[in-house]
């Protein structure tokens, strides 16, 4: 309705992930605890096998410092993740909480003059965007393959039945690769003798 809305002081401040400077003194020393819930709006990580899914939050426990250079940022980011089991593909949530440190350099500080665009994150208009790093470091620190537990036995590869609901004993009446190459061999020299000169 009125024009302040469409300012983008306005949707800046409007938005968790950013951060404004002016909140902190720029003398050296001095520091702000941030605290949020960061909504997430596209998910975080590999879909179908971890991730932090988009509707959900993210929770940051920083600490915001003046330094010389910049801003620096550090604290904790944790999530809850959902995913599936790497072995029995059932679904599987967790938790994963990753602690972060990064500086955001003053615009024509030495660090921001010596240093390449994506060296080093940059105090932009006086704000600060969390989003790169919160994203970087919750993603880096998802597993790789996640599991139901640490000693899921996964599927039964001849009917891909989950092991945990099958009957003990369960089996399937195949040949081993291994020996059914060995039987192809012997039915294919005649006599059923060695099959080659190989004795190692
Ligand atoms: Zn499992
Ligand atoms: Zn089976």
């Amino acid at each position: 309705m009125s024009e302040e809305s469409s300012s983008p002081e306005r949707a800046n401040a409007r938005n968790p992930w950013l951060f404004d400077t002016h909140e902190l003194s720029r003398r050296p020393g001095s520091s702000l605890p941030l605290r949020r819930e960061l909504p997430v709006e596209t998910a975080l990580g590999v879909p179908d096998v971890v991730e932090v899914p988009s509707g959900s939050t993210v929770t940051v426990d920083l600490l915001a410092e003046s330094v010389v250079e910049g801003v620096l940022v550090s604290g904790t980011a944790s999530a809850r993740t959902e995913g599936q089991c790497s072995r029995c593909l059932d679904p599987v949530s967790g938790d994963v909480e990753v602690n972060v440190t990064e500086l955001f350099a003053y615009p024509e500080s030495t660090t921001d003059e010596t240093t390449e665009e994506d060296e080093v994150s940059r105090i932009v208009d006086d704000w600060i965007d969390l989003e790169p790093m919160v994203r970087d470091a919750v993603v880096l620190a998802l597993p790789l393959a996640p599991l139901c537990s640490e000693d899921c036995a996964g599927l039964c590869s001849g009917c891909g039945v989950k092991w945990a609901d099958l009957e003990p004993g369960h089996g399937h009446e195949t040949i081993d690769p291994r020996w059914a190459a060995l039987v192809q061999r012997l039915e294919e020299t005649p006599g059923g003798g060695t099959a080659d000169g190989s004795n190692r």
